[in-house]
């Protein structure tokens, strides 16, 4: 079916076009880096002053950008090669040495006072940085003095003990010997391959591989409770030193975003478990089970999909579902194709999976692994999502402002999805069993994306409240509020297993400070912006696109139609979760294969 010589490759020569080129501009990197260096103890002599250093500042970053792209997208390419290899380790080994010359800009900024830094704000040569700096001054309130700052900035690599210790018991440590296959061979169970068992259509399969995993997190259940509470520790008290409410407050600070956003998240998501519910009653039936345990969560409820793609459909397909996004659109989306910005092909030594990468000088290239299954036509959308996006962003925005933030990065790729799901339903409304398939594939999403980062959300919140109230996390305590959680979650029809209650053992995402909502409040914005480009409303999804970081991530969603700072995104993304686990339900009863007999 696949064939791989007629699949693209990407064009990294646009970027450079031999390695003598790289090596001149990796030559330049250092000598910026001093450029900079130079303008410490300057910043309050003047405005022109302080926007030079930021222009210098910009020249590092951007160069550094371009020099770090290329090597990494090489070194994907393949590798095993080790000269591409090498190309990554010099330039992070490079900006590793530079790191410490690079840390004095917010504080000597900070330490400028108000009156001043106002009335430099009135000055022409900061007004393109004006934005820059103000959010840097809205935190001034929370920093220490210089010395503190230092005995932080000393102390931050012990500080992140805990978690490194997490990773290397969790990633390279832990053992969890064998599982079985579905013809009784016994496979060594891995982190990588633990889902694999999970989705097998046999449930011994998936039983065993469950048990196996978690009763090897139980036999270090204590070690894992000591990793995760010195991390929540070091996330309290250094909230509690900068003076904020609460660990969470002090996270979402760095976003700007209002603790709000975050228990409206919750509140709308327990307002909608009913949904959730009638999807795990259908899960139940379809399955034809009594009672379902949490190894019956994740095998697919229809048989997978057979349909496969040649890239030049699948390319096809993307595009005529990306049709409501307009003439330009569409027009830039040609050149994905025409000026090569991907790489389609599987190929040995490649990296696995997909991704969009690139930078302000560069494509903003894709790297895909292409099967002609119907998950990579979404993969396509999805890094096309991302692509196009950055490169809006970057036509619209000055370098300084073209990077847009983790809580808006992946709104643009879920809408490009929402988009090919509702097209691909268009154009199949008689194939029941496909638009079933559709159904269940966009419930696993929301179901994956919402449900479960919103119950994550909800439990790192309690445990760094447990803290702040000076209450040890024990095991006994993180199971006994995770299985609570997990009951209250999936509801009175799955009856699981106590091991469940082991799970907050192996989410790498609890050590990373209130990240995973962002996953939730992205997917809700990103099912509302589909609904308004399918309406024809289209103008304010290009602000979006084209805003990059130039304004508070909120205020960008707020000003594409997606009010965050109330919970009318998340219900009506939930009560959309709702029509499509009964669509999904009449779409099985259509389609007559016995699944709901
Ligand atoms: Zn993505």
């Amino acid at each position: 079916m696949n064939d791989n010589n007629h699949l693209p490759v990407w064009n990294l020569e646009a970027l450079y076009a031999d390695a003598e080129s790289w090596e001149k501009d990796f030559a330049r990197i250092e000598p910026l880096a001093k450029k900079f260096l130079a303008f410490r103890g300057k910043l309050a002599q003047s405005p022109e002053m302080l926007a030079a250093a930021i222009s210098a500042s910009d020249d590092f970053d951007r160069l550094v950008e371009k020099v770090y792209v290329f090597a990494h997208l090489k070194s994907d390419e393949n590798t095993l090669i080790n000269a591409n290899r090498a190309k990554v380790d010099r330039v992070s080994a490079l900006l590793a040495k530079l790191a410490p010359t690079q840390a004095w800009f917010d504080p000597e900024l900070l330490a400028i006072d108000n009156d001043k830094i106002e009335k430099f704000l009135q000055d022409k040569a900061l007004k393109p940085y004006e934005y820059t700096i103000r959010f840097i001054l809205r935190r001034k309130q929370h920093s220490l003095s210089e010395p503190e700052e230092k005995m932080l900035g000393v102390l931050s690599d012990a500080l992140g003990s805990s978690s490194n210790t997490f990773e290397i018991l969790n990633d390279a440590e832990l053992d969890f010997s064998k599982s079985v296959d579905e013809q009784g061979k016994r496979i060594p169970l891995t982190h990588g391959n633990y889902l694999t068992f999970l989705e097998s259509a046999d449930r011994n399969v998936r039983k065993k591989a469950f048990g196996k995993l978690y009763k090897t997190y139980r036999k270090f259940r204590n070690t894992f409770a000591s990793t995760l509470e010195g991390n929540v520790k070091v996330h309290v008290a250094e909230a509690q030193l900068r003076h904020y409410d609460s660990a969470l407050s002090a996270a979402l600070d760095g976003d700007a975003i209002p603790v709000d956003v975050y228990h409206n998240l919750i509140e709308a998501v327990h307002s909608h478990l009913d949904a959730f519910y009638r999807y795990i009653t259908l899960r139940k039936k379809v399955l034809k089970l009594d009672k379902l345990d949490m190894y019956d969560i994740y095998n697919p409820l229809l048989p997978a999909c057979n349909k496969r793609y040649t890239f030049d459909e699948a390319a096809k397909l993307v595009k005529a579902a990306l049709a409501p996004l307009g003439k330009e659109y569409g027009e830039i989306l040609e050149r994905a194709f025409s000026e090569r910005w991907i790489d389609a092909p599987e190929r040995k030594g490649k990296r696995s999976g997909a991704y969009s990468s690139g930078c302000f000088d560069s494509y903003p290239y894709l790297l895909l692994n292409f099967n002609g299954t119907l998950n990579d036509v979404f993969t396509l959308a999805h890094e096309l999502g991302h692509s196009l996006h950055s490169y809006y962003s970057r036509t619209h925005q000055s370098y300084h402002y073209a990077d847009y933030e983790i809580f808006v990065a992946e709104v643009a790729s879920t809408t490009n999805e929402a988009l090919l799901f509702e097209y691909l339903l268009k154009e199949n409304r008689n194939d029941h069993e496909f638009c079933a398939y559709l159904y269940g594939h966009l419930a696993d999403e929301i179901r994956g994306t919402i449900y479960r980062q919103t119950m994550f959300a909800e439990f790192e919140e309690l445990i760094h409240s447990h803290c702040e109230k000076g209450t040890p996390l024990s095991a006994d305590l993180l199971e006994k509020e995770y299985f609570k959680l997990n009951r209250l979650y999936y509801g009175s029809e799955v009856k699981p297993s106590r091991l469940i209650a082991l799970e907050w053992a192996r989410i790498p995402h609890f050590y990373y400070d209130f990240y995973v909502y962002k996953y939730a409040t992205g997917m809700s914005a990103a099912l509302k912006l589909a609904k308004d480009i399918l309406s024809g409303k289209t103008d304010r999804y290009f602000g979006f696109l084209s805003a990059g970081g130039s304004k508070d991530a909120l205020d960008i969603m707020r000003d594409a139609g997606v009010d965050l700072s109330t919970p009318a995104p998340v219900h009506a993304a939930l009560d959309y979760f709702g029509e499509i686990v009964d669509a999904m339900q009449k779409e099985l009863e259509f389609s007559g294969n016995g699944l709901l007999d």
